[in-house]
Order: C-alpha cells, then sequence, then structure tokens
C-alpha cells in the first residue's frame, strides 16, 4: 500500500528529491538505529547541495536580468574584482533573493496564485480542447477502501491517491478540471503506472476532450482556434519586423549639470555633453560623431571612435556656438552617431543648447 504524502510536503524540499512517493516510503524506513543516523547524515548534506544549488541558480539569474541593463561581462568582472556598483549589488542582491524564495521555496503557491498560464487556459479552453482529465465513466464507483463497492460494479480507479500525490499543485484531477492544474501529466503518468500494474488498460487519466468522455465528437478547426492561430502569426510578424528595424546600438545624452553654459572671449558659447554609447552588435564599429541644429555649431573633442562589440564608453563631448546665432536661452539641437562600416546603425538625439541672448 503506497504512503501518502502529506500536501504540506509538497512545497518543500521533499518534493524535488523525492518527487515520487515510493521514493519516500523507502527513504524513511531504515531498519536499524545506524542506519537512521546514515540517512540523516546524508539527509544532511543533500539538502546542503539541494539549496546551494537553488542559490546559485537565483544568484545567475540575479546577474541575468541586471545584464539586461548594464553591460554584463563588465558586470561580471566587477563582481569579481568588488568593484560592482552599488545599485548593481542591490538588484542583483533583489533578483536573487525572490528567485530563490519563489523558486525554491514558494512554488506551490506561485503555481496556485501567481502563474497566469492556468488563467489563460480556462478562459482560451472549450469542450473540444484536449485537456488532461480523469475518464469517470470507466474510473467510479472507485474501489479500494469502499468496502460498500461491490468488485463486480466497481470502476478501474482503486482510489490509491497517487495522482493526488505527484500532483504539483496538490489537486485532485478526478474531481474535474480546476485552474489549478497546470497540464504537467503527472498524474497521467501515475495513474498509467498503477493501471499497468492491476492489469487495466491505460489513460483512466489522459489527454482527452469534453466532448470525447461524453462520446461525442471532437472538431479540431474551431473559429477561435483561427482566432488564436491569427493572433500567434500577427505577433510572431511584429516580432520579426521589430528584430530587423532593431539598430545594434544604444545612445543616451546627458547635458552637463554643472555648467549650463561657458561664455568664451571670442562670443562663443560652449555647452557640454556626457555621451554613452553602447555597441550592441556582435562586432567592432567606428562611429562619427557630429552635431546640426544652430549656423556654425562646432563640436569639440573627437568625432570618430572605435567600439569592440558590446563595449559601452562615457564620452565628454563639447559644443560650440556663435552667441550671436542665439536667438532664444535654450535652442534644440542634434547628435548624429553612424557607424562609419555599416551607415544603417546611426541615431540622431535630440538635446537642448543653452546660452545668453544678451552678447
Ligand atoms: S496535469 Fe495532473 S498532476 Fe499536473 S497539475 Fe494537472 S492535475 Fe496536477
Ligand atoms: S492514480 Fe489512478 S487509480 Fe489511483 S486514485 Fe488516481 S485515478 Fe484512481
Amino acid at each position: 500500500m503506497t504512503q501518502r504524502i502529506p500536501l504540506q510536503d509538497l512545497t518543500s524540499d521533499a518534493a524535488v528529491e523525492h518527487h515520487s512517493p515510493q521514493a519516500k516510503t523507502t527513504g524513511r524506513s531504515p531498519s536499524t538505529s545506524g542506519h537512521i543516523y546514515v540517512r540523516e547524515i546524508q539527509g544532511f548534506f543533500q539538502r546542503i547541495r539541494r539549496y546551494s544549488n537553488w542559490l546559485l541558480i537565483a544568484l545567475v539569474t540575479g546577474v541575468t536580468f541586471v545584464g539586461y541593463v548594464t553591460p554584463v561581462g563588465g558586470l561580471v568582472r566587477d563582481l569579481f574584482s568588488l568593484e560592482a556598483h552599488p545599485w548593481a549589488l542591490f538588484w542583483i542582491g533583489f533578483f536573487t533573493l525572490f528567485t530563490y524564495l519563489n523558486a525554491g521555496w514558494l512554488r506551490h503557491q506561485v503555481c496556485l496564485h501567481m502563474c497566469p498560464y492556468a488563467r489563460f487556459q480556462s478562459a482560451m479552453f472549450d469542450s473540444h480542447t484536449l485537456i488532461v482529465s480523469y475518464d469517470s465513466a470507466r474510473g467510479e464507483p472507485r474501489r479500494g477502501h469502499r468496502k460498500e463497492v461491490a468488485e463486480a460494479a466497481a470502476g478501474d480507479c482503486i482510489d490509491c491517491e497517487l495522482c493526488v500525490q505527484v500532483c504539483p499543485t496538490g489537486i485532485d484531477i478526478r474531481d474535474g478540471l480546476q485552474y489549478e492544474c497546470i497540464g504537467c501529466a503527472a498524474c497521467i503518468d501515475a495513474c498509467d503506472s498503477v493501471m499497468a500494474r492491476i492489469d487495466k488498460p491505460l489513460g483512466l487519466i489522459r489527454y482527452t476532450t469534453e466532448r470525447a468522455l461524453e462520446g461525442k465528437p471532437t472538431r479540431f478547426w474551431r473559429p477561435q482556434l483561427l482566432a488564436y492561430m491569427a493572433a500567434l502569426f500577427s505577433m510572431v510578424v511584429l516580432l520579426i519586423g521589430f528584430l530587423n528595424a532593431r539598430v545594434p546600438m544604444d545612445v543616451e545624452v546627458a547635458r552637463d549639470r554643472q555648467t549650463l553654459f561657458e561664455s568664451t572671449a571670442e562670443g562663443r558659447i560652449i555647452n557640454y555633453y556626457t555621451v554613452t554609447l553602447r555597441n550592441q552588435d556582435t562586432k567592432e564599429h567606428q562611429y562619427a560623431l557630429s552635431a546640426t541644429g544652430l549656423p556654425g555649431l562646432r563640436l569639440q573633442g573627437a568625432d570618430t571612435f572605435v567600439l569592440a562589440a558590446n563595449e559601452t564608453r562615457q564620452l565628454r563631448v563639447a559644443l560650440n556656438a556663435d552667441a550671436s546665432a542665439l536667438t532664444q536661452p535654450s535652442h534644440p539641437v542634434v547628435l548624429h552617431i553612424a557607424a562609419l562600416d555599416e551607415p544603417s546603425i546611426s541615431s540622431n538625439i535630440e538635446t537642448r543648447f543653452l546660452g545668453s541672448t544678451r552678447q
């Protein structure tokens, strides 16, 4: 007789290492006290290894998330040299902690209350949809514990509850489809193993449709299926379009906050900017920087530079204009950045040029 795993154990580490009830049962039935200690020590080291693995996976996830907004190569280098920015450390810690908790300790709650999959599924399925179902016509009345069910009248379900024990969300599929079901099919495998042992046909729990269970024909092509396919196709086309239009370069321009502008003895006005450029391509590029927006506008400093693949660089740039060209305290100007070897990689960033008009 299979021993039942309490539901709360399914939320703990026991569910990972001892997913099958048999494994749990054999792991708790040592015959001598010596065996008990050996198993306790083995269990302790297993838990250490398991939690360390969780932590490692959570840490990699945290670094990967932060790597979306900052070059991941430099981030990893900074982590190893203990020079990472405090904000980077904070967000890595944040994502690591919540990945560890959500994927390690709270996965049962995540499946039940946070995962949108089941909600989408229940909104989209109909009686023709293939779902994990229990064949109650074949399985009921259950035998096993119920002595009142005569052997001849009993269905194929022996009420062993193996399907409930293996379910990661702890539901009983024999009560019908429930929103907690994530369609993992673990109950199908568990029940098939029972059916094989008691010499009954497999598939008491199987992928089938509500209509098939009622003995009615199932239709594959339905209007909503075509609508879902059209929606999916549109999204794929949009995604491909976005990927094709993507420029593998990211540019940010920030005005110098210390000095609004400088005036020179020659009657010119200078504004300072910090340009942050990321080469998001897989190869090196040479870039050219220029500016437009005011008559006689000049760029001071290096106007061409080379960035390796995935390199980020900050440049301090000065724009210089004749004061007589300024008709108002703030003028829009545009910084143009383009890869010399690949003109399709270019970007125009609008910023402001400040200066006094009382010259
Ligand atoms: S498919 Fe079966 S085991 Fe998986 S979540 Fe649904 S009921 Fe539970
Ligand atoms: S595993 Fe199969 S036989 Fe056992 S309780 Fe579930 S449905 Fe019934």
